[in-house]
């Protein structure tokens, strides 16, 4: 099979992980469900209960998504004026919230019907659109920035996500992503009992070099990409050790995550 993250032909067999849920690329070192699914999972975030939980859990992880907003301002190099920025899978709108405060007209996709209705709720300013990215193929290229946070990996096709990203953002425009990552120290230490490998929610698990090849064969050149670690929900005392912890690990790049900033050529 091809691989979904890096598109390699396998040209050695594919090692099966996890009780035969997984196979591990052998050119990217990635891992994607096999069999390979038809279609998407969505059911986790449906009804009203799970919309409550999960809304409980973005606003007690504001301070972490106001640091990824803040980490794309920075590389683009003057105080936001009027910039639009397009949210993949918003949740509850916490991010929404928080760039709108911060002066950007932001925009979001939100496959759960209840969660977009909070976050219309909290931004009328918003356009929300229950829509999943893969049948958003009519960008019409006027954002300055795209940011999907933990959306890649619950994606059945993750070329056609970057081809829809480039298609929402404006030349020069920068992509944020964020997925868990296969190089992590977790990975490497726990195996199969990585709680990342979760066959009823996640399709395809990066590492930094599948990353980087789809990206790089979409429209994207790489800005940055760094890991993280920790639940982004510290604060006070624990959120400095978080960071130290994270730093540490970076340095391998053995955090949980890969967060990558990206620039759509021009
Ligand atoms: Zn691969």
């Amino acid at each position: 099979m091809r691989c979904p993250m890096c598109q390699e032909e396998s040209v050695a067999p594919t090692l099966k992980v996890g009780a035969g849920d997984y196979s591990a690329c052998p050119a990217c070192g990635g891992l994607y469900l096999d069999p390979y699914p038809a279609q998407q999972m969505n059911a986790v975030f449906e009804g009203d209960a799970a919309a409550a939980e999960q809304q409980a859990l973005e606003v007690a992880r504001h301070d972490y998504f106001l640091r990824h907003l803040i980490r794309i301002e920075k590389h683009m190099k003057r105080t936001v004026q009027n910039w639009r920025l397009m949210e993949i899978g918003c949740g509850s709108g916490v991010l929404l919230q928080a760039a709108i405060k911060r002066g950007w007209h932001a925009d979001a996709l939100e496959l759960s019907p209840e969660l977009a209705e909070i976050a219309r709720q909290a931004n009328p300013t918003a356009g929300v659109t229950v829509a999943n990215v893969l049948d958003h193929t009519n960008g019409a290229a006027d954002y300055d920035a795209v940011m999907a946070l933990d959306v890649l990996e619950h994606v059945l096709d993750p070329a056609l996500m970057m081809g829809n990203c480039c298609s929402l953002l404006k030349p020069g425009g920068l992509l944020l992503l964020q997925t868990p990552n296969t190089s992590s120290l977790r990975f490497r230490t726990q195996g199969a009992a990585w709680d990342m490998m979760d066959p009823d929610q996640h399709i395809n698990l990066f590492s930094p070099r599948g990353l980087q090849k789809l990206l790089e064969r979409s429209c994207f050149e790489i800005v940055t990409m760094h890991t993280v670690s920790g639940t982004g929900m510290e604060t006070g005392p624990a959120r400095l050790t978080a960071a130290a912890k994270q730093w540490l690990l970076d340095r391998g790049k053995l955090g949980n995550a890969l967060c990558v900033l990206a620039r759509r050529r021009s």
